[in-house]
């Protein structure tokens, strides 16, 4: 009889994970940390420059290897697979958001999206309807023809977020996704990635701004690499 696994149901979990890059001097970028998000959580991580948030998502992003520790996406245990299998995985289970939208400038909305696809041998005609229904789901059906020129910062980033949900991910890793975006507009997409949320995707947002972290349902703050659990979002913990 096989014992199901505890972290069956977890799309993150991390057990002592750490990373010290190794210089010389070495820096321990992220101090022994345990994080578990379940299927349908919506976290943020919030904490200043330096505090370590970009070496956090590179390791849940698949861009960087810990040091120490154990990082389990969706139950694989990501230290045991390859180069490429490690992409393959990145590909499939994680769609990234980030703060500079990152979109093909001569391609369409609708072919920004599609690309997304490519690498699935998914055929080309179902791409189009994909791509198509999830830049509706962002609510930029109407734009889907428009290059990224043609388009505004927050349209920009409903692409974005229509290109990383195109392949069904298990967890969208966002970026201060709303960095390059006026408060009203970031208010906006904001809104989007609750919604999201509301619909069952797993949400993880790491952000320097405390007001969006306090849009997550739950949220942690990261510190000198120290990653620590907030009381509450919204509960006015300071760091
Ligand atoms: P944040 O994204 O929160 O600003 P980082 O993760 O970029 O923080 O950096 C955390 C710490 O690790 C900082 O002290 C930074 O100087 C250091 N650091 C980041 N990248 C490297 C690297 N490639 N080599 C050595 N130290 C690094
Ligand atoms: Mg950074």
């Amino acid at each position: 009889m096989t014992t199901p696994h505890p972290d069956r149901a977890a799309v993150i979990s991390l057990e002592d994970l750490g990373l010290t890059y190794p210089g010389p001097p070495s820096v321990t970028a992220l101090h022994p940390c345990r994080l578990r998000v379940e299927k349908g959580e919506f976290v943020t991580i919030v904490g200043p420059s330096g505090s370590g948030k970009s070496s956090l998502l590179n390791v849940l992003g698949l861009l960087d290897n810990p040091t120490r520790g154990v990082y389990r996406l969706n139950g694989v245990d990501t230290s045991t697979v390859n180069d490429s299998r490690r992409a393959a995985l990145r590909g499939r289970e994680i769609g990234f958001v980030f703060q500079a939208f990152h979109l093909l400038p001569h391609r369409t909305a609708q072919e920004n999206v599609e690309l997304a696809m490519v690498y699935q041998r998914t055929p080309r005609r179902v791409r189009r309807t994909k791509a198509a229904d999830v830049l509706d789901r962002v609510g930029l059906a109407h734009r889907a023809h428009a290059l990224p020129t043609q388009l505004s910062g927050g349209e920009r980033q409903r692409v974005a977020i229509a290109r990383a949900l195109v392949a069904e991910p298990a967890l969208l890793l966002c970026d201060e996704p709303t960095g390059n975006l006026d408060s009203d507009t970031a208010a906006s997409i904001l809104d989007l990635l609750g919604r999201l949320h509301g619909e069952g995707m797993t949400v993880l947002v790491i952000t320097h701004d405390r007001h969006v972290a306090e849009r997550g349902q739950r949220m942690l703050t990261i510190r000198d690499g120290v990653l620590t659990e907030a009381a509450r979002a919204g509960a006015g913990a300071a760091w």
